[in-house]
């Protein structure tokens, strides 16, 4: 989390007032006037965490710059929240064919642009898990290809399964309970209660087979994720 929002505007007047409220909100921001300066800044380091992108641009559209970063391998998953002066331009613009996700329409007031920013980065942090290295002890997993290895063979997860391991990997060594678990993996949904998560726990433990130790239990308060089976507990 670099906190770097890049605003992609073609009015001076609007790009200084979004520097000084975001500023003060505690982010750091870089502003281009051009969609061909847009997609540079955005793929240069430090990259940005967030593209503001307004709808009409001198030189493209937003749109294009939306689909531009949508085809860069380190742009791909940049979040963008687009601006626009015509809400019936909005459908488009979030739906399948932009892929922007999230917008305003102008004017909009600056507490509702900050609410849209933190709600959008909360959404995507889940993907940090992307950044963690690939292989622990005899597991690989490719967190963008959703596919995971024991050794060389590939064990075939679904995408909760796929979910709770990565969930559980992103925390290793520290022990999850299964209210925390349910929470994030599975998300608020009624009708669930803390086997659901034994329960799949334990599929996904006969899946890994001669690595299911890595998961472990702890009895009466969770699981965790560990390579290390020297702090296997004696409880298992
Ligand atoms: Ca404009």
């Amino acid at each position: 989390m670099n906190g770097l929002i890049l605003i992609v505007e073609d009015e001076r007047d609007l790009v200084a007032t979004l520097e000084y409220a975001l500023e003060k909100e505690g982010f750091r921001t870089r502003s281009a006037y051009t969609g061909r300066q847009a997609l540079e800044i955005a793929a240069s380091e430090p990259g940005p965490e967030l593209v503001l992108l307004d709808l009409m641009l001198p030189d493209m559209s937003g749109t294009q710059v939306c689909q531009g970063l949508r085809t860069g391998e380190r742009t791909k998953n940049l979040p963008v929240i687009m601006m626009t002066a015509k809400s019936e331009e909005v459908d488009r613009v979030v739906g399948f064919e932009v892929g922007a996700d999230d917008y305003v329409v102008k004017p909009f007031s600056l507490r509702e642009l900050m609410l849209r920013i933190r709600a959008v980065l909360r959404r995507k942090a889940p993907n940090e898990t992307a950044a963690v290295p690939s292989s622990y002890g005899r597991l690989r997993v490719d967190m963008d290809g959703h596919r995971v290895w024991v050794d060389d063979a590939e064990v075939v997860l679904t995408a909760l399964e796929f979910r709770l391991l990565t969930t559980l990997i992103a925390r290793r060594g520290r022990v999850q309970t299964r209210d925390a678990l349910l929470g994030d993996v599975w998300g608020v949904q009624p009708g669930l209660t803390t086997r659901t998560v034994d329960t799949h726990v334990r599929r996904l433990r006969k899946k890994l087979g001669e690595v299911a130790d890595y998961v472990q239990t702890l009895r009466g308060v969770g699981y965790r994720f560990t390579t290390d089976l020297r702090e296997r507990e004696e409880d298992l």
